[in-house]
């Protein structure tokens, strides 16, 4: 059963969704290494760290933005806390989110084939008005980059995505990815 609704369902105000003030489950999907948690900490906290491994467990990280037309979106970033392996876990992992963001890396082809294998499994168990990011990250990295950029695109557009690639190391695009995100989102009408 899939209890989510897009545009964000709100427990703090019984379940009634503010159309000005979203506030959205986003889950991560991607193969361990491929920067997830460094895309969080980009994001959330401005940094870029390579030496402390943050797991966000069983919690999860916030990160509010506002958008041209005053609305503010909260985003509740989910990490899979390196349990990507745990294929059971994953429709729980999903239930509720608004938002998945699939991740690879661009000098990784089985990072790729992963994130396509992601797709599937969001296909199968997300909920139908998900709205789904694809990112190639560590962008930085051109010289190593084994996973062509239309390789990306094709993927996307194949699978209705949205496509970016980013690094966390440099910030770049990264706040670009959770704005895009935030315009894709369906708006609830005001009730
Ligand atoms: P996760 O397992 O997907 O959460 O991956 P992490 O966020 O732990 O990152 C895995 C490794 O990739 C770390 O050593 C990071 O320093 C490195 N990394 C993450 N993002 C980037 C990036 O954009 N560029 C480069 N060059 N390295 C990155």
């Amino acid at each position: 059963r899939n209890t989510g609704r897009a545009g964000g369902l709100n427990p703090d105000n019984g379940g009634a969704v503010d159309p000005k003030n979203l506030k959205v489950k986003l889950v991560l999907l991607g193969d361990s290494g491929v920067g997830k948690s460094c895309i969080v900490l980009r994001f959330v906290r401005g940094q870029f760290d390579p030496t402390s491994k943050v797991t966000v467990g069983a919690s999860f990280l916030s990160q509010t933005i506002a958008l041209q037309d005053s609305t503010t979106v909260k985003f509740e970033i989910w990490d899979t806390a390196g349990q990507e392996r745990y294929a059971a876990l994953a429709p729980l992992y999903y239930r509720g989110a608004a938002v998945a963001v699939v991740v690879y890396d661009i000098t990784s082809p089985e990072s790729f084939a992963k994130a396509q294998y992601w797709v599937k499994e969001l296909q199968k168990h997300g909920s139908p008005d998900i709205v789904m990011a694809l990112v190639g990250n560590k962008a930085d990295l051109n010289e190593k980059r084994e996973v062509t950029t239309q390789d990306g695109i094709d993927c996307a557009e194949k699978n209705g995505m949205f496509f970016i690639e980013t690094s966390a190391k440099t910030a770049d695009n990264i706040n670009q990815l959770f704005e895009e995100i935030a315009k894709r989102l369906p708006r609830p009408s005001a009730a």
